[in-house]
């Protein structure tokens, strides 16, 4: 089983609870980046194209612990930029194991089999470790060379010291299914827990914009993928029915608040992709944000998006309401020939709002009313401009 038991019922009993009294948007995973600052430079990443002033921001381990007080979801995903940078890590997820919290570490590996000893494996705990394909397609994906060969031996000495593992596979377009489900293949022989797979989601900032995929490309890619995988033991950490949506057989609606993304700016504004203003509390982000602008259907930025972040909770809430449904698909796995469900349409759709110059501003205003500047010792980035093809330099503050 992909997600232990406990964790299934837990988390389970947490659901049908905010049914039964009422609520009426409650988060299920909180996402918490306690920091920008990575040690790679995807082209498919929407997360690390900030002024070195904000990637050298941290959440400390007191707001970190403060955010999972105010979410209260009994899921936790903590993730970056690369969250292995942080020198309180270790001490963050022992604070949120210690209130038995079920805590994924997202990491793109490169640190991991050097950081492992500051860890404890727990059943409250998983690593989640980047692998966007095959070495061919990870390395392409991630802009770098030997970075999948080192991500596959963390992921084995973390097996070997007991840990929970599982894999965070994004897919772009140009994705081949039979080379996708040849790994997946591959990723199970190696004996991870479970998978975790979505389309990437088409950050406006991410250097590469020509291989996002649109939603009818989405749907026939992970339908194919899941025709090769009939009758394989594929572990997938997701739902069933998010699943059956990535396969098109679901019109389903966006659930953003079902996981709720706080970082260094504060709680964001709609959902953990879109970065459209911050609230400073939990409660503000719940009760002021003008949920029914956002979405398919409603906003031009979510047209296409398909991504966990926003349907998986949509999915766990339809099982409660569709527990018949959900145990059909878990069983027989997702539809593959049939026609799909109907499409969102996108006619009365609000256009796009660019927001992130005056974001940045702001946040740079409020970074230098906070403390002296002081002077910066320069680093040489080991990676490329992505854009530009140039070695890139950037600042780095003695916190990283
Ligand atoms: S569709 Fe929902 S989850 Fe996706 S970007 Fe829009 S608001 Fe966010």
């Amino acid at each position: 089983m992909a997600v232990p038991l406990m964790q299934a019922v837990r988390v389970g009993r947490y659901v049908v609870k905010q049914h039964l009294t009422g609520r009426k948007r409650y988060p299920l995973v909180l996402m918490l980046e306690p920091l920008f600052r990575c040690n790679l430079a995807c082209a498919g990443c929407g997360k690390i194209d900030y002024p070195a002033q904000i990637l050298n921001q941290r959440m400390s381990l007191q707001e970190c612990l403060d955010a999972d007080a105010e979410c209260g979801a009994p899921v936790i995903a903590v993730a970056g930029g690369e969250p292995l940078l942080h020198k309180e890590m270790p001490q963050i997820i022992q604070g949120l194991i210690a209130r038995k919290k079920y805590v994924y570490l997202c990491t793109n590996g490169l640190l991991l089999e050097k950081k492992l000893d500051d860890y404890e494996p727990s059943p409250f705990f998983s690593w989640d470790v980047h692998l966007d394909g095959d070495q061919i397609m990870h390395d392409a994906s991630v802009c770098q060379d030997g970075v999948f060969d080192k991500a596959v031996s963390a992921i084995k000495a973390a097996k070997a010291r007991g840990f929970r593992v599982s894999i965070n596979c994004t897919l772009f377009d140009g994705a081949d299914p039979k080379r996708v489900a040849a790994f997946f293949d591959e990723v199970m022989a190696l004996g991870v827990d479970g998978i975790m797979t979505a389309p990437g989601y088409a950050y406006e900032r991410a250097p590469d914009q020509a291989h996002f995929l649109n939603r009818q490309k989405t749907k026939q890619l992970f339908r194919d993928i899941f025709r090769y995988g009939k009758g394989k033991k594929w572990r997938f950490t997701q739902s069933p029915l998010f699943l059956n949506f990535l396969a098109g057989n679901e019109t389903y609606h966006c659930t953003p608040w079902g996981k709720p993304l706080r970082t260094v700016f504060g709680w964001q504004r709609p959902c953990y992709l879109l970065g459209e203003g911050y609230a400073k509390s939990f409660q503000e982000l719940m009760d002021d944000t003008a949920w029914e602008q956002y979405g398919t259907g409603a906003y031009e930025k979510c047209a296409d998006c398909m991504v966990h972040s926003g349907y998986e909770s949509t999915a766990v809430m339809d099982a409660v309401k569709r527990p018949w449904h959900i145990a059909k698909v878990a069983l027989f796995g997702p539809e593959t020939e049939k026609p799909m469900a109907p499409e969102i349409s996108l006619a009365n759709q609000r256009p796009a709002e660019y927001t992130y110059s005056a974001q940045v501003e702001s946040q740079m205003a409020a970074i230098a009313s906070r403390k002296p500047a002081r002077s910066p010792r320069v680093r040489v980035h080991s990676g490329k401009d992505t854009t530009s093809g140039e070695t890139r330099i950037e600042t780095a503050d003695a916190a990283d």
